[in-house]
């Protein structure tokens, strides 16, 4: 029986033992699933693998959508601490995402929505609504087959919203895991439902290596995967990740113990560039293997390789560039995963100027009230990014350095928190109102020169939501910042913050040099200043490392590293 009888059958059965709502005009075999999961240990590359096919797929001209499944109950992202889980992407939609959306919408160059990414808490926020709104008929409410189903059925609403050919599919954390359990149960129906050529499920793996024996040993990673098979899900095609390159014996272990042909374990040692990856797959019949499986290697052939190439050949250096040092002064600088997407916006930049750009991390919490270690810290650095960031603790730090920045005309570029530092430093030592502050470190300052947004001062008793995603930058002509956009009137970026510059202070702040050169379309709130007599202080009030692409970097991006380098 084909995916499609299945599912006429399903939904004709009167008793209640399925669930499996689908959206309307749902067909089975129109969208393709690649189920990605990992064994052995997270962190050795999911993200990357998964995106890397994501782009190889596209390249054949695909239209490929990702989704990330979440383990957690949080129902977003929103509200997790950037140290422990790395920074908090947000969407043009607004969504408040994983850093993975990142390495997406970086590897597809496009933009994705909320529908890209589910976390635990999100599914099962609906089937509470859903059960209180007595939708389930009096039906005790399981996890097998509602939590399931509105997995599924999450899955099958992005197929039909965006049409995709193929829905790469990542579940978070490794098999084995409790929380990702009914993830991989719900999957395993739907290729049950869907049909064996309709999904392709892909683990990826870790061979160890353990230095005292200098070869390679595949037993983790076969007992990692047979808890895949213990439930019931048998992969189509591994990757084998390793240090070293991965050795034809272990190819052939993981083939007979895994039940795979040999030429769908896939090896994949370290590299250091990662842009060079999805080449090498390709080269290796990476992609070629999963369409294969998935019955439409033929529809979608690769078209010579040509773009891929030259996408490949702009994503790197030579190596031969002129170092650049960048310090980065924020207060989790123990994880770089917390500013992921300014790092990355970094190397968009060292493509393109074929630089060698590396970041200092400077942790702002220790330099308050300390001149002699600032100056220290910033031996070798040429140019200094305040992040965004929440919370009083290294503010002051932060303010010293505006102000050292500013003082010896060293290039500052100021993101979110790092815009209205810039406002309370030029405050404070220019405009001379001592006690300047943002009323979200010190509520009753009485130079309050960033407050609440009017809006966001309106529902602040009802938890005070914050301003997020895409929204219009107008730019005012013949300044900086319109320069660099190619002289655009406006610019769309993305913003996450509540706190903004006060208008009453607008005025002073122009008399005395500062040019507001980005604002919003209908309400006055400030979005790019820039000080066009410092050799570069420019600071934006949203987040230009989010839409910062590979080959596209984002324009303030590119002059601050410019400038830093000369
Ligand atoms: N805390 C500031 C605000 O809420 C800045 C936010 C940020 O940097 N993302 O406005």
């Amino acid at each position: 029986m084909d995916g499609q009888s299945i599912l006429n059958e399903i939904a004709s059965t009167s008793s209640g033992e399925f669930y499996t709502p689908l959206p309307k005009g749902y067909k089975a075999g129109k969208t393709k699933y690649v189920v990605i999961t990992g064994s052995v240990i997270s962190g050795v590359g999911k993200g990357t693998i998964s995106s890397s096919l994501c782009r190889l797929l596209q390249d054949r001209g695909m239209n490929v959508e990702p989704i990330k499944l979440e383990a957690y109950l949080n129902v977003d992202s929103g509200t997790l601490n950037p140290f422990r889980h790395g920074e908090v992407f947000v969407l043009d939609d607004g969504s408040e995402t994983d850093l993975d959306l990142g390495t997406y919408e970086r590897a597809l160059d496009k933009n994705l929505q909320g529908g890209n990414f589910v976390t635990s808490g999100k599914i099962y926020q609906k089937i509470i609504e859903k059960e209180r709104a007595g939708k389930y008929l009096g039906r005790d409410v399981q996890f097998i087959p509602h939590v399931t189903g509105e997995i599924k059925l999450v899955l099958r609403n992005l197929a039909v919203d965006t049409k995709a050919d193929v829905i790469v599919i990542e579940i978070g954390g490794t098999v084995g895991d409790y929380e990702n359990m009914f993830a991989l149960e719900a999957l395993r129906e739907l290729k049950y439902e869907e049909g064996a050529e309709n999904v392709c499920f892909l683990n990826i793996t870790y061979i160890l290596e353990p230095n005292s024996l200098g070869e390679q040993k595949s037993k983790a990673a076969q007992l990692g995967i047979k808890r895949l098979l213990a439930m019931g899900i048998q992969p189509s095609v591994i990757v084998c990740r390793s240090q070293t390159k991965l050795q034809e014996s272990i190819r052939e272990k993981m083939s007979l113990y895994i039940n795979i042909a040999k030429e769908n374990v896939f090896g994949v040692h370290d590299v250091s560039n990662i842009y060079g990856l999805p080449l090498k797959l390709r080269e290796k019949g990476f992609d070629e293997a999963i369409l294969k499986i998935l019955g439409i290697a033929k529809k979608f052939k690769a078209n010579g390789n040509t773009a891929l190439k030259e996408w490949t050949k702009k994503t790197s250096t030579d190596g031969k560039g002129k170092p650049v040092m960048i310090a980065i002064a924020g207060k989790y600088t123990g994880s770089s995963d917390a500013y992921i997407s300014i790092l990355k916006a970094l190397e968009h930049c060292s493509f393109k100027l074929n630089k060698t750009v590396t970041a200092k991390w400077i942790d702002t919490t220790n330099l308050e009230g300390k001149k002699d270690l600032l100056k220290k810290q910033m031996e070798g650095v040429d140019g200094v990014i305040v992040p965004g960031g929440f919370g009083t603790r290294g503010v002051e730090g932060k303010i010293a350095m505006a102000k050292y920045c500013r003082e010896n005309n060293i290039p500052y570029l100021g993101l979110c928190l790092g815009f209205q530092i810039a406002l309370i430093e030029f405050s404070r030592n220019v405009l001379g109102l001592k006690e300047a502050n943002s009323t979200e470190f010190a509520p009753k300052t009485p130079e309050p020169v960033v407050c609440l947004l009017p809006e966001q001062r309106k529902i602040e008793g009802l938890g005070g939501n914050m301003r997020l995603g895409g929204h219009d930058v107008q730019l005012k002509e013949g300044t900086i910042a319109a320069k660099l956009h190619g002289n655009a009137k406006k610019i769309r970026r993305r913003f996450r913050h509540r706190f903004e510059c006060n208008p009453e202070y607008i005025k002073r702040f122009e008399e005395k040099g500062i040019v507001f050169s980005g604002k919003a379309a209908k309400v006055p709130i400030m979005q790019i200043l820039e000080l066009p007599k410092h050799k570069f202080l420019m600071a934006s009030q949203y987040h230009p490392e989010l839409t910062s692409r590979p080959t596209n970097p984002d324009p303030l991006f590119l002059e601050f590293v410019k400038k830093s380098a000369k």
